[in-house]
This record gives structure tokens, sequence and C-alpha cells, in this order.
């Protein structure tokens, strides 16, 4: 009826201001979480599944709000980069995990790689060489052990824009790194132009190790195909023995999830790399 269908309306248009409320709410939040540097860096290792030891870390942005506790960078990420605030986070998260991590470089020289997430907003639409060439110069912090992690979206749809600066970022000894492969649609060549180091298999195939046949067999061919390419190739998101004897079977190279570790502050991270120094 007439009357049902005001209803609906009333109901969407209600929905819809709340959500625009909370975006609201939360770009104030954000800009407020930004000018006052209410962020933090947690370090995710990534081990070797050679040796199995910790060659390196992925900084990933904690925010701890006063009213709502942490707030997940799977909400405000993708709202930074719609209202333009995505720059000033990377450049953060990049230049203070840079400072950080080379704060344990001390005299047993833990030869760790370090790699930071850069949003496709950002490599896209502002300078990344030249604002990666300026962090490493500000903090000093070796260009051989810093590693930018992009998305597999921005791959596939930029590669062209994207092909000089990525160049120029490799060409300082600067690695980069696809990250959630597998969800988007990279071809093999476009694969090919591009000057990568490593390939991040997606969380999301991991995680059906073991129920879905279909999710293993892109696996493997994910690995075969980096190894190719000459890429080295993560497992991101393992959880489980039976996830990790699998993707090592298939001679994965770096393996990062829970069932090592979740991702931690920097005096646990060093805490981790004393305990492998001393066996
Ligand atoms: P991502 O880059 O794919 O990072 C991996 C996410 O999976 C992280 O979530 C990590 O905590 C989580 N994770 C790691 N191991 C496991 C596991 O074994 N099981 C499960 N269930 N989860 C695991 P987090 O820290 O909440 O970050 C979510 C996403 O937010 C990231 O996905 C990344 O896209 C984005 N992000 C985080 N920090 C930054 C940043 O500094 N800049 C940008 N542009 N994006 C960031
Ligand atoms: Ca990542
Ligand atoms: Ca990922
Ligand atoms: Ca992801």
């Amino acid at each position: 009826s007439k009357d049902a269908g005001r209803n609906q309306l009333n109901f969407f248009s209600q929905e819809m201001t709340a959500c625009a409320e909370r975006r609201l709410l939360l770009e104030n939040k954000l800009r407020h979480a930004i000018s006052e540097n209410l962020f933090t860096i947690q370090f995710q290792p990534k081990w070797d599944t050679c040796n199995n030891r910790l060659v390196g870390v992925e900084a990933l942005i904690r925010w701890l709000d006063d009213d709502e506790g942490y707030i997940s960078p799977d909400e405000f990420i993708p709202l930074a980069e719609d209202c333009g605030l995505i720059g000033t986070i990377d450049d953060w998260v990049c230049k203070n995990a840079c400072l950080q991590i080379q704060s344990l470089f001390g005299s047993n020289q833990p030869n760790i790689s370090l790699a930071v997430n850069v949003s496709p907003a950002h490599v896209i639409y502002k300078d990344i060489y030249k604002r990666v060439s300026t962090i490493l110069d500000e903090t000093g912090f070796p260009a051989q052990n810093l590693e930018l992690e992009i998305t597999e979206t921005m791959i596939a749809s930029e590669v062209e824009r994207l092909y000089e600066d990525l160049n120029k970022i490799r060409s300082l000894g600067v690695e980069i790194s696809i990250d959630d492969f597998g969800t988007g649609y990279s071809s093999l060549s476009r694969l090919k132009q591009l000057p990568l180091n490593t390939l991040k298999i997606d969380r999301s195939f991991v995680r059906d190790i073991g129920e879905d046949s279909g999710d293993e067999v892109i696996i493997r061919t994910i690995i075969d195909m980096a190894h190719n390419l000459n890429l080295k190739v993560v497992a991101e998101g393992v959880e489980t023995d039976e996830q990790y004897t699998f993707i090592k079977q298939y001679n994965c190279d770096l393996v990062q999830g829970y069932l090592f570790s979740k991702p931690v502050p920097l005096n646990e991270l060093a805490l981790m790399l004393d305990s492998q120094v001393a066996d």
C-alpha cells in the first residue's frame, strides 16, 4: 500500500541520515586525530618459511578514540581516502614506522624489512616517488629495507600511470609488493610490465584451505606464476597449522598471520627480535 511505501521511504531516509551523520562525525574525529597525533603503529611480523626467522614486518595503523575505543582501519581508511586525508595519514605512518624500526637497528643489527601500506588513491594522485624519497631523506632509513604494499586493484587499473613512478621508486632500492593478490583482475602481462618484488596472496584464499579445493588450486597457481616472474610470495592471514603446512608445501616464501603473531607494538617486536638473536 501507499502507506507501507511511505514507511519504507521513511526508513531508508532515516538510514541514510544515520549513515551521513556517522560519516560526518567520523570525519571530524579523523581531522582531530590527525592534528592531535592520536594514531599509533603496530607491526605484524613476516616469517621466512625456510628457516622460520622473522625477516620483516608490516606497519599497520591504529586509532584509539576516547569514546569508541579502537576504530578499525577498514572503517576509517576508506573515509580518509574519500575526504582527501589519506595522504597525510600514509605519510605519517611511513615516516614514523621508519623512525621506530630504525631505532631497533642497533648493535645486533636486525636486518628486517619494513612494509607500509599505501592507499591507491594516494599513489595515483600524488607524487609518490617524491614523497617516499623525502621520507627516506628525512629519516635516513635504508631504502633497501623499505617496501611499499599497494593493492592489486590499483595495479590493474592504473598500470600506465604508475609505471614511471614505480620504476623511480625501485631505483632508490625500495621494494614493491602487491597486496591482496587474487582479488583483482591483473593479467600476467601487466604484472610483467611492473617492477615488482613480492606478491601477497589475499587472506580470503588462505582462509579456505582445507575447505575449498578451488582456492587451493588458485594458491598453487599464484605461487608458481609468481616464482616464474621472479617474485617472492607471502601468504597473509595464516591462522592454522593446516594452512601453514599447505602453503609451505608449495614453497611460499614468507608467511604472516595470527598463527605466528598478531600485529604488536614496537617494544614487543623488539623482544621477539632479541630472542631470535639469542637462538
Ligand atoms: P591489509 O593491508 O590486507 O592488512 C592485513 C590485515 O589483516 C590487518 O588488519 C591485520 O591485522 C589482519 N590480519 C593479519 N593476520 C591475520 C590473521 O591471521 N587473521 C585475520 N583474521 N586477520 C589478520 P588491520 O590492521 O585491521 O588493517 C586492515 C586494512 O586497513 C589493511 O589490510 C589495509 O588495507 C588498511 N590499512 C591498515 N593500515 C594502513 C595504513 O597505514 N595505510 C593504508 N593506506 N591502509 C592501511
Ligand atoms: Ca597490507
Ligand atoms: Ca593484504
Ligand atoms: Ca586487505
